[in-house]
C-alpha cells in the first residue's frame, strides 16, 4: 500500500478507483486498481559499477581487479560463507555491484545480487573488519489483464504473442488449459482469452513476471475459466468458478501441442487394414521417441505387444478411468505393471510399432469398461474445496473478477491484491 501510494499523483478517476479500492478492501481481500506510471529512482551521487558474473570469473578475481588486497578477499569470502551462505559465484546469474563514495576512492560496499529479491551486502567498518548482511529486496506485485482472440489461422501462441502476454506466462496458460480442451480442435477464429497475471516491481520498475491469477477462454464446450486460489491448508491451486478443482485428473491431450490425426470415431476406414472399423481412440501425430506423460496419476495395469497396438500401457486412474497409449517405440525405465505413476511421468516413448503408419501416439480413455471420447468425455476434477474454502474462494473469485472488470475497461491499469 505505501509503496502503491507513492504511483498515485493526482486525477479524478484514480480517486474513484481508490474509493472503490478501499471498499473493496473492506470485502474480505484487499484490492486496488491503480494506472501505470513509472517512478524512476533519483540519481545519486555515488559511483556505482555492475559486474555480472561470466563463466570462469571467481569471487578472488572480481575483487582483485576492483583493487582489493588478497587479506581483504580472503576476509570477504570467508564472512560470505559464514553469514549469507555464499561460496561461489553463478555464471550468467549473479551480479556484483561496487559501490564508491567517489570515482577515485576505493570501494566502500559491495552488493552481491543472487536473485532479483535478494541482495548480499557486504560493508567494512571503520575498524576494518568486513561484514555482511542479507536484504529481501520489497516488491511491488502488480497484476495486469490481458486479452487476445484468435484470427483466421492462428494458434494460440500466435494470438497469446500478439496480445502481449510473455512467453513464460503463456507457457503456463497453455497447460493449464490443456486439461480442458484441445489446442488443435478446440481453437477456432473469433475465440477471445484473457489472463491475469502478476508483475513484479522493484523501485517502480519491472523486474520478472510472477503467478498466473485468472485464465478464460471461450473454448466450443463453453466458457473456460480458472482462479488461482490459496487453501486454508496453504496448497494453492486452480478452480473454476464455482470452486471446482479446475485441474483435471487426466489430459485429453496428453502430448502438450501435439496434433490430432485421426479422432475418436464409431466407424472409420483403418489406414492399414482398409476396411471399416471403430477408432477408440485419438491418435497424435509426434516424431519416434517423443517421450509420452501419463495423463493421470494411477497404476499401471498392463504393458506388453499386440498385433494392433503394438508396444502399449494401460494405466487404471481413480474412480471408474483407464487410459491406453499405444504404438510405442519403447517403454520408459523402471515402468512396469504395477508401478504407480504420477501426472506427467513419462511412461514411454512414441513410436509406430503394432498397425500403424507412421510414428504417432493412439490414446485411449476407457470408463467403467467403454471406450470414450478423449476429447469430449466430461472429466473429473482432482480435488474441490471444503466449506469454508469454498465461501472463501467464492468470496475471493468475486474480488478479482471486479478487478477484471475494471481492467477490462482500463486495460493500462493494475491491481493489487
Ligand atoms: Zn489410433
Amino acid at each position: 500500500m505505501k509503496k502503491a501510494k507513492d504511483i498515485i499523483t493526482s486525477g479524478r478517476v484514480v480517486y474513484a478507483i481508490l474509493v472503490l479500492a478501499v471498499l473493496l478492501t473492506v470485502i474480505a481481500v484487499g484490492l486496488v486498481v491503480f494506472r501505470h506510471m513509472g517512478t524512476e529512482s533519483s540519481s545519486d551521487s555515488e559511483h556505482k559499477s555492475l559486474v555480472i558474473v561470466e563463466s570462469g570469473d571467481t569471487l578472488s578475481k572480481l575483487l582483485l581487479d576492483q583493487g582489493f588486497t588478497n587479506n581483504d578477499v580472503l576476509q570477504i569470502a570467508k564472512v560470505l560463507k559464514s553469514d549469507a551462505d555464499i561460496t561461489s559465484l553463478r555464471a550468467d546469474n549473479d551480479k556484483i555491484e561496487f559501490i564508491r563514495l567517489d570515482e577515485a576512492e576505493p570501494v566502500s560496499k559491495i552488493v552481491i545480487i543472487p536473485s532479483p529479491w535478494r541482495q548480499v551486502e557486504i560493508t567494512c567498518t571503520d575498524a576494518g573488519e568486513w561484514q555482511c548482511k542479507t536484504v529481501d529486496i520489497e516488491r511491488d506485485t502488480r497484476a495486469v489483464y490481458k486479452t487476445g482472440e484468435i484470427l483466421d489461422g492462428d494458434s494460440f501462441y500466435l494470438a497469446g504473442m500478439r496480445a502481449g502476454i510473455p512467453a513464460g506466462i503463456l507457457a503456463e496458460v497453455y497447460d493449464l488449459l490443456a486439461f480442458e480442451m484441445d489446442f488443435e480442435r478446440d481453437v477456432r477464429a473469433g475465440q477471445k482469452f484473457s489472463v491475469l497475471y502478476e508483475e513484479n516491481f522493484s523501485d517502480g520498475k519491472k523486474v520478472d513476471n510472477g503467478r498466473v491469477l485468472a485464465v478464460e477462454f471461450e473454448a466450443l464446450r463453453g466458457n473456460v475459466k480458472m482462479y488461482r486460489f490459496k487453501k486454508s491448508d496453504g496448497k494453492t491451486g486452480y478452480y473454476d468458478e464455482n470452486g471446482n478443482g479446475a485441474i483435471k485428473s487426466l489430459k485429453r491431450t496428453p502430448i502438450n501441442n501435439a496434433k490430432v490425426t485421426s479422432s475418436f470415431s464409431n466407424s472409420r476406414k483403418h489406414p492399414v487394414l482398409g476396411y471399416t472399423r471403430a477408432h477408440k481412440g485419438v491418435d497424435f501425430r509426434a516424431s519416434t521417441g517423443t517421450p509420452i506423460p501419463s495423463a493421470g496419476a494411477g497404476r499401471v495395469v498392463a504393458r506388453g505387444y499386440n498385433k494392433g497396438h503394438g508396444n502399449y500401457i494401460k494405466i487404471r486412474h481413480n474412480g471408474s478411468y483407464e487410459t491406453l497409449y499405444a504404438h510405442m517405440s519403447r517403454f520408459a525405465k523402471g515402468v512396469v505393471v504395477g508401478t504407480n505413476v504420477k501426472q506427467g511421468q513419462t511412461i514411454g516413448y512414441v513410436g509406430s510399432t503394432g498397425l500403424s503408419t507412421g510414428p504417432h501416439l493412439h490414446y485411449e480413455i476407457i470408463k467403467d469398461g467403454k471406450h470414450v471420447n478423449p476429447m469430449t468425455v466430461k472429466l473429473p476434477a482432482i480435488s474441490n474445496l471444503g466449506k469454508e474454502d469454498k465461501e472463501k474462494f467464492l468470496e475471493y473469485r468475486k474480488v478479482l473478477d471486479d478487478g477484471i472488470e475494471q481492467l477490462e475497461k482500463h486495460p493500462d491499469w493494475f491491481i493489487q491484491l
